[in-house]
């Protein structure tokens, strides 16, 4: 048994690895400075804890660090709305709140696994990437790149606190995560905002001419990658993609959504400009290379994206 804190423990995919961790018999706190809505069906276990605080209160983390043997490290601004009107929160939680977590587990030698993003190899063409991809990103003064930016050096951290202070680490990047509890409707990532649009009957709005790819990958997946990447030896100080190598364009999805959910809204399209104005860039393609992830601890995403998202629109319907 271990004890594990989840930082982010509220949110969608943190709310899953929590499930997952109580499952299988560990001890969790799970410190989120948001709503304890996605974990409540938990307090009862006798294996929970819900703290209601923020990554970035020093002594809050130095106590919860102390009382746990390995952080999976969630909690981030992950909303392409916000990297392009509030980078300066995107970034103070993303590096403030890592920094933080990353001290205290080097002082009392605690694992620390990190939530990274597939968004750290940005725009680069050559699909699909594995770990050691390059990362291809616009400048600086297109916000866009704040999140990127801040996961990448934060996993220069990992890579650093580890080759000097012998950190023990994982690092998982993340590929389009969806699913149940994912998001409010009509917030954050592109499933629920369609689905918010379809429920309402309203017209799916694809950006640019929906060309653009993406690999969905299912929450309750993510969530068994996160648990057996933040319990396996063999992990320790390596990067994984963790995501569907599924190739699915927008208004495939847009479509493919329509057909799940019985639904007969129009798809429209809209240039991103007129969306997110001028400080946003959109990525072509976005493709894992998941054979490290296959390799060394057997996982692969299951769960077909019809079925998955057949799963998050009953979900939604009934919210
Ligand atoms: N998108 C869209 N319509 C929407 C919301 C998003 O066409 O209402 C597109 C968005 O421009 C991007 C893709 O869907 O090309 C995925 O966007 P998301 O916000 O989920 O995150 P990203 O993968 O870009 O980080």
């Amino acid at each position: 048994m271990k004890r594990v804190l989840v930082t982010g423990g509220a949110g969608s995919i943190g709310s899953y690895v929590c499930d997952e961790l109580v499952r299988r018999g560990h001890q969790v706190i799970a410190l989120d400075n948001g709503p304890s809505l996605k974990v409540e069906h938990l307090f009862d276990s006798g294996r929970f804890q819900f703290v209601q605080d923020s990554v970035l209160v020093a002594e809050v983390v130095e106590r919860l660090v102390s009382r746990c043997d390995i952080v999976i490290h969630l909690a981030a601004i992950a909303d392409p709305k916000r990297y392009v009107n509030e980078p300066l929160n995107v970034l103070n939680v993303n590096l403030k709140g890592s920094l933080n977590l990353l001290d205290f587990c080097s002082r009392m030698g605690k694992r620390f696994v990190f939530a990274s993003t597939s968004e750290v190899c940005g725009k680069n063409p050559n699909v699909p990437w594995d770990e050691e991809a390059d990362r291809v990103l616009g400048p600086p003064s297109i916000n866009r790149w704040c999140y990127s930016t801040g996961k990448a050096l934060i996993e220069h951290y990992c890579y650093a606190y580890g080759q000097q202070e012998g950190l023990p680490f994982v690092i998982m990047r993340f590929f389009n995560v969806y699913g149940p509890r994912c998001d409010d409707l009509g917030q954050g990532r592109v499933i629920p905002i369609f689905l918010e649009k379809f429920l309402r009957g309203e017209p799916v709005v694809v950006h640019g001419d929906g060309k653009q790819t993406r690999c969905f990958t299912y929450i309750e997946d993510t969530a068994q990658a996160v648990v057996e990447l933040a319990l396996s030896e063999a992990a320790l100080g390596q990067c994984f993609n963790v995501g569907s190598d599924r190739e699915t364009s927008i208004l495939e999805l847009a479509q493919l959504m329509k057909k799940v959910g019985g639904f007969d809204n129009p798809i429209v399209f809209k240039p991103h400009r007129e969306v997110f104005g001028d400080s946003y860039e959109d990525i072509p393609r976005r493709i894992p290379d998941v054979s490290r992830i296959k390799r060394v601890i057997g996982w692969e995403a299951t769960t077909p994206l019809e079925e998955g998202l057949k799963k998050t629109i009953d979900f939604y319907r009934k919210y």
